[in-house]
């Protein structure tokens, strides 16, 4: 099948590429296998644009039902370990009110144009047997980042062996491992978790400075230093951003906004590799269009917005193709990208790494 396109948006090297009067070659599996200019102008369907799906990089998938603890309650309340309502209630609640949350979050997400998710599981040994049993009817690209179940009150507290084994455990299952904060463990645990999930090749997410009193304590420090850990979510209130150059940092633009009241949005000006997340699916859709046109009202640069939204796996496959393309630097390609961040929405699929949508 040939899906003729008027522009196609693609990524390349980080760099946004416009393409003008796209042709894209689909084989019978849906893969795409080419693409291509055409030259005379005749479309399949008027005004389509092609995009890269979009990537979600922090999605907290289990709290559904406590939306209505996140519009009312102060975050440390409903999110901080270990005596946060959502810790709570992920213990107590019966497992079927989980996979219906799981279900939401996928079927929002695909619907909306994900083809990625970095998903957080709370007391992850005991509920990635959920995650696994719904994700497979999705065609979402999923890499799921299991959180101990234990934490400590501070740091000083003493060495506890159990969460160190429940780390083993996990990385023993192959998944990364996410902390919820630094804060939250004594320091040899730190050193010895850091230790076992990077000698294994995974990857370590954590939160850092979310909140100011979590920052005036110093947890970027922990989490650079003696976690080192790859993908640092939110750091609201980092203010020397140089210390964020080789991280993965996630910033949740709507979340932010909501529980701090403010989104570092200096971090895509100053840092290589930003990617955007939805946070907990009890405060927002995993709708990866309205992180967009929250970063879009916050100023943030449209090409800085693509680079960090899209997925990024396959841009290989548009690179082969040598075809007639131009990095994003006239006005009006800017004007372009603006207007269709705004109004875009997704109407439909090609395969498990793009979207086809309409203008
Ligand atoms: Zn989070």
């Amino acid at each position: 099948m040939i899906i003729r396109s008027r522009k196609l948006v693609t990524l390349e090297d980080d760099k946004t590429l416009l393409i003008d009067n796209a042709q894209v070659e689909i084989d019978d599996e849906g893969r795409i296998v080419g693409i291509g200019k055409i030259s005379n102008i005749r479309y399949d369907k008027r005004f389509t644009i092609l995009i890269p799906q979009f990537a979600n990089c922090h999605v907290h998938v289990l709290d559904l039902e406590l939306r209505r603890c996140f519009k009312t309650m102060y975050i440390d309340d409903v999110v901080g370990a270990p005596y946060g309502i959502k810790y709570l209630y992920i213990r107590k609640v019966d497992e079927r009110r989980l996979l219906r949350s799981i279900e939401y979050a996928l079927d929002v997400a695909y619907r909306s144009g994900t083809g990625e998710m970095w998903i957080v599981l709370e007391m992850g040994l005991h509920t990635i047997d959920l995650l696994s049993r719904v994700m497979e009817r999705f065609p979402i690209t999923v890499k799921p980042f299991l959180e101990p179940s234990k934490f400590h009150i501070g740091y000083w507290e003493n060495y506890d062996e159990d969460i160190v084994n429940e780390v083993r455990m996990i990385v023993e299952r192959g998944f990364n491992v996410e902390l919820i904060s630094p804060l939250n463990y004594n320091v040899d645990e730190l050193k010895h978790i850091e230790k076992i999930v990077h000698e294994r090749g995974l990857e370590i997410m954590t939160h850092v400075s979310e909140t100011l009193d979590v920052y005036e304590e110093d947890d970027l420090d922990l989490a650079l230093n003696v976690l080192k850990a790859d993908v640092l979510v939110h750091c609201t209130h980092v203010r020397d951003l140089s210390k964020l150059e080789n991280k993965i940092i996630v910033v949740t633009p709507r979340s932010n906004l909501a529980l701090v009241g403010k989104c570092n949005v200096e971090i895509f000006n100053n840092v290589q590799n930003v990617r955007v997340g939805t946070d907990n699916v009890g405060l927002n859709d995993p709708d990866m269009w309205c992180e967009v046109r929250t970063l879009l009202r916050l100023g943030v640069d449209v090409n800085h917005i693509c680079r960090s939204v899209f997925i990024n796996v396959g841009c290989g496959d548009f690179a082969r193709f040598q075809i007639a393309c131009y990095h994003i630097t006239y006005e009006k390609d800017s004007n372009f990208l603006r207007r269709l961040l705004w109004r875009g929405r997704t109407l439909g699929r090609i395969d498990g790494s793009r979207i086809m949508m309409f203008y």
